[in-house]
């Protein structure tokens, strides 16, 4: 067992990977270590949701360098307490937010509620769909996944063979199949530096049980956040929505982005 410390400096450009805009920082986990055939594939529209790993020897699952360690140790410890820990989801670029962002924001993909149901945005204004979007959906360039330190866990063999996951709230609740990953994560991950940033509902976004912040890096990353650098970024790029966001950034950061448990 670690004890983290908080002397983990982050090296090279660290304002580029808060915008997603370098994985430079990223280290690219093996097939062998996420491979699982439990897999769900079936109709997703979570982006979060668990995408099937493709079959090369590097997965599309990428973590920040700095982490591996205690990640690795994370990973042993919930071996031994019969959880097979797995990530859905690491290291997102600002591209893929981006596309993420403007397939749900034009009606490709489909926002869902807190609840799973699928909201309507024939109904709503510009800005109630972005709203929509952000309750799971990070904007671009404000993802805790460009990071890398962030990641989505899951444990396949809590699965029975015909389950597939969504990653929804209710799946780690008290009857949900990952129910004991959570209560493990909840009194364990402290002890490898791993924290819940969206441990509960604060009016933003939504409860992420599945969402893993390592503190060490996370602390440094959030520190360095600057409202003025998104906003340059988002200027530049084909956000759909743009005049609306740009408008209501301060809002967006209030809301949405600073809105986290800090109680790490
Ligand atoms: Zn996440």
């Amino acid at each position: 067992m670690i004890m983290p410390t908080n002397n983990v400096k982050i090296s090279d450009d660290i304002n580029k990977q808060l915008l997603g805009l370098t994985n430079q920082h990223i280290h690219y986990l093996t097939n062998e270590s996420q491979t699982n055939k439990s897999l769900p594939n079936k109709n997703l529209t979570n982006d979060n949701a668990i995408k099937p790993v493709q079959a090369s020897s590097k997965s599309n699952i990428g973590i920040h360098q700095q982490m591996r360690s205690a990640f690795e140790e994370l990973r042993q410890s919930a071996k031994i307490a019969g959880l097979e820990l797995k990530i859905a989801s690491g290291f997102r670029s600002f591209e893929r937010q981006l596309q993420i962002w403007n397939n749900k924001f034009t009606g490709n993909t489909a926002i869902k509620k807190a609840n799973g149901e699928i909201v309507d945005i024939s109904r709503l204004s510009d800005w109630q769909i972005i709203e929509a979007i952000l309750l799971y959906s990070a904007l671009p360039g404000a993802s805790r996944h460009h990071w890398g330190c962030d990641i989505d866990v899951y444990a396949p063999n809590l699965l029975a063979a015909d389950e597939s996951l969504q990653l929804e709230p209710w799946e780690y609740q008290q009857s949900g199949p990952m129910a004991k990953l959570s209560a493990w994560l909840t009194q364990h991950a402290a002890e490898f530096g791993f924290y819940l940033p969206y441990d509960c509902y604060r009016g933003g976004v939504a409860e992420e049980p599945w969402h893993l912040s390592f503190a060490p890096l996370a602390k440094q990353y959030q520190a360095t956040f600057k409202l003025q650098a998104l906003q340059e970024c988002l200027i530049n790029t084909d956000i759909a929505g743009k005049i609306i966001i740009i408008d209501n950034l301060d809002r967006i950061a209030k809301h949405y982005i600073n809105n986290v448990n800090t109680d790490v």
